[in-house]
């Protein structure tokens, strides 16, 4: 099957060819064709699948077929890098045409976005926090929406969005095509659906257009103090960079920066207390090769796209399991591979058994040859993390547990 198989019109079909797609992924396959027919859509899928063209190319498409610039489409996204993403692809997938794509995002200036509503936009790409303040100033206007799509829906609800959703819908034509798409479907996910869609189609996308299996999953157990020294050892071996490493809390995606930086690495950060335009640099930066690792929190990186990445780091364990395949989906996208490598103190053991239970499998432990294990934590910091519990009381049963294998050969 080919992207000329749709009948789409054929400014899209040349845009996405220069794009680099030949062959349609399995969502692309199954949605564009329920799109063009102007289903409504419950979409259980990954980031990484190819959803972005999977929903995009046939609302181009059907917005082509007339020619008054209004908003017409509404793109929900949870963050706002993801929502940078999609105006990305969807500006590519529209370049022959005159469409206008119009990113709505908060962090940066109100200005230009009122600027760009008052000239007439097609498509809004908006994150739900800015999307409300512009509708409170009364810039938004809905009365020529046809089509709605809410991106990452279990994310907006994780990060506490879904009464912002609510006051969003309200306001929402009655009349309209929905999509929803969603990796999780938890009851208020369902719920939700059920309110905003209207005898939708299904679409299950069991697997990211690379398989998981293109993912090599490593664990390497290690003392919470000697976390700071087996990421330099294991980022000095060959064919690690580029590198996307995750910390559990801004604080600690800094401190590795500083750490990490005066090892002589090429290194930005990216988390939500930097600017907007900090993050963008930080992602251009890092995409450009002007970085070669990137350290992020697991908001900050929700749903980036970034080619060529060669190995994602848990510098820390994630709090669940769902935040594991997120971040390791990270690597390995479209037809790469790609290694996810695992530092775990012994606290953190519990959360890999439940990401090893969600994944129904267990992931390789290995140690790191020629790699000290030994070295004692100083002095207060071990009296520290005794008390919060990182080594505790079993750190030489720890230490003789783990001794060094044989390693494998690509760390
Ligand atoms: P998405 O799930 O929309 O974030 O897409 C994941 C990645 O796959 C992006 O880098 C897209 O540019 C790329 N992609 C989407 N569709 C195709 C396709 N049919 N062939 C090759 N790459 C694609």
């Amino acid at each position: 099957m080919t992207f000329e198989d749709f009948d789409l019109d054929e400014r899209i079909v040349r845009a996405v060819k220069e794009k680099g797609y030949v062959i349609p992924t399995p969502i692309q396959v199954q949605t564009i064709p329920l799109v063009l027919e102007g289903h409504d859509v419950m979409g259980a899928a990954q980031t990484g699948t190819g959803k972005t063209a999977a929903f995009g190319l046939p609302i181009l498409h059907r917005l082509l077929q007339s020619k008054k610039t209004q908003i017409r489409v509404l793109i929900l996204s949870p963050t706002r890098e993801l929502a940078a993403q999609i105006d990305e692809n969807l500006k590519a997938y529209s370049k022959f045409t005159k469409l206008k794509v119009l990113p709505v995002f908060g962090g940066v200036a109100y200005g230009p976005q009122i600027d760009g509503l008052k000239k007439g936009v097609d498509i809004l790409v908006a994150t739900p926090g800015r999307l409300l303040d512009h509708m409170s100033k009364g810039s938004v206007d809905y009365s020529h929406l046809q089509t709605v799509v809410l991106d990452e829906a279990d994310r907006m609800l994780d990060m506490g969005f879904l009464p912002d959703l609510n006051r969003i819908f309200r306001e929402l034509p009655k009349e309209r095509q929905t999509m929803l798409y969603s990796a999780t479907f938890p009851d208020p996910i369902l719920k939700l659906a059920k309110q905003i869609l209207k005898n939708p189609k299904h679409i299950q996308v069991g697997e990211r257009s690379s398989s998981p299996d293109a993912i090599t999953h490593t664990v390497y157990p290690v003392p919470a103090h000697l976390k700071p020294n087996l990421i330099k050892a294991l980022l000095k071996q060959q064919d690690v960079l580029p590198a996307l490493i995750f910390t559990r809390t801004k604080h600690r995606a800094d401190k590795l920066q500083r750490v990490l930086q005066k090892a002589g690495f090429k290194i930005v950060a990216l988390h939500s207390n930097r600017t907007q335009n900090q993050r963008v640099a930080a992602l251009a930066g890092f995409k450009s090769g002007k970085f070669d690792i990137m350290v992020a929190t697991d908001i900050a990186a929700r749903g980036i796209d970034i080619r060529g990445i060669s190995h994602v780091i848990n510098y820390d364990l994630p709090a669940t399991p769902e935040d594991y395949i997120h971040r390791t989906g990270r690597t390995a996208r479209a037809d790469e591979e790609g290694d996810a490598v695992t530092l775990m103190a012994p606290a953190e053991e519990i959360l890999l058994h439940e990401i090893e239970q969600h994944m129904h499998r267990s992931l390789a432990r290995e140690a790191l040859r020629d790699f000290d294990y030994s070295v004692p934590a100083p002095e207060r910091e071990t009296a520290l993390e005794k008390v919060s519990g990182q080594i505790g009381p079993t750190k030489k049963s720890f230490y003789s547990s783990h001794r060094p294998r044989i390693p494998r050969k690509k760390f």
